[in-house]
């Protein structure tokens, strides 16, 4: 079997808002293959620049566009296509872009191997640590307690055992922060899980400070309170609380992972398999077993994601929840023929070949920008 083609396709909302929202587009990764089998992957990256590293000819040997280095190559030899990618692209790669598209298309290439094994992706991985994960309603705040509130007591109808709410305008003061969590905790009582996604707004005394101001509101895990590269700072507020500290969605290679985990010392690694790919975030999940830490997942985008999530999530040891974003676009909501159900706050890891999700052509042509 050879790879005869690998696109990037670029889907967009006609309008998109300046909120951090990654669902609002989406680039969606295709490889083809003269056995008839086709793979999907996703970037949840800079669609354009990931388009761009995909689809670039060559400059010479160590510049090089992805699809060059790939077209007649065998897909079941992921690891050897990753090292030639990484080395096709060494002088503008390493890190970055350039490893989110290479994870995309890591992905589309356990999306093949599946099929043509007739085996799902969890399976290949070595998995089946479970088959049925337990799912965190994912949200963005709203701009009022009352309203982040109501989505909570939601999500709690819908069936979630926990909840995350994440970004502006959280993080600003700490009286406005207190008050988001009395709304939030007096809608859902003390039984659900509940977690906090700072946005990366703090330095390392603040969060210290909040950490101690949000101790009767038991979060579960405290996310992304100082940006990703104070890891210092991260290291400061793990020596200084108990508070679980979850990081890791800005990171795309095992590098940078056991730094936040060595350096940063933090508690939960969170890794988005749009940006990792499988094939590494198998490596990352092993480190950080070493260090007797939990992996889960970062999603804010398709069921792409959501299934590469618990193939993931089913083929560790030391995966525990899954990420799943309850406000996503239409892009994400509906690319899937299929989509994975959420059910009791649980999802079941898909057993059909492959990831076990194929887009719908009809939503590619309707939001592809061509
Ligand atoms: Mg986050």
């Amino acid at each position: 079997m050879r790879i005869t083609e690998v696109e990037a396709l670029y889907l967009r909302l006609p309008d998109i808002q300046a909120r951090t929202d990654s669902s609002q587009d989406a680039l969606i990764v295709r490889v083809a293959t003269d056995a008839g089998i086709t793979g999907w992957g996703e970037v949840d990256g800079c669609p354009h620049v990931t388009k761009a590293i995909i689809e670039a000819p060559t400059s010479h040997t160590l510049v090089t566009g992805l699809r060059q280095l790939l077209i007649g190559e065998d897909p079941l030899e992921g690891a050897r296509l990753w090292r030639k990618m990484y080395e096709g692209t060494l002088y503008y790669g390493r890190e970055g872009a350039v490893i989110q598209a290479m994870a995309g298309i890591d992905l589309a290439l356990w999306d093949i191997r599946g099929k043509a094994l007739g085996q799902p992706v969890y399976k290949l991985l070595g998995g089946g640590f479970r088959k049925r994960v337990r799912v965190y309603a994912s949200n963005m705040f709203q701009f009022s307690a009352e309203a982040t509130a109501d989505r909570a007591r939601r999500a709690q109808d819908q069936g979630y055992t926990a909840v995350k709410f994440g970004w502006e305008p959280f993080g600003r003061d700490a009286k406005t922060d207190c008050a988001y969590l009395d709304a939030i905790r007096n809608a859902i009582g003390d039984d659900m899980d509940l977690m906090l996604d700072v946005g990366l707004v703090w330095d390392a005394k603040t969060t210290l400070q909040r950490a101690r101001l949000f101790e009767p509101y038991r979060l579960a895990w405290l996310e992304e309170p100082l940006h990703p590269d104070d890891l210092s700072g991260y290291a400061k507020v793990a020596a200084g609380t108990d508070l679980k500290l979850a990081a890791g969605e800005e990171e795309c290679t095992l590098r940078g992972f056991t730094r936040l985990m060595d350096e940063g010392r933090i508690d939960v690694v969170q890794v988005d398999l749009t940006r990792c790919g499988l094939t590494q975030a198998m490596a990352i999940a092993k480190q950080a077993e070493l260090r007797g830490l939990p992996v889960i997942n970062h999603n804010f985008t398709t069921d792409i994601n959501v299934a590469a999530s618990l193939h993931f999530l089913a083929a560790v040891p030391n995966a525990f929840i899954m990420e799943y974003c309850v406000e996503p676009s239409e892009i994400s909501r509906s690319l899937a023929k299929e989509p994975i159900p959420i059910v009791d706050g649980h999802a079941m890891v898909p057993d059909a070949p492959g990831l076990g999700v194929e887009p719908n052509p009809a939503i590619i042509e309707k939001y592809l920008v061509r």
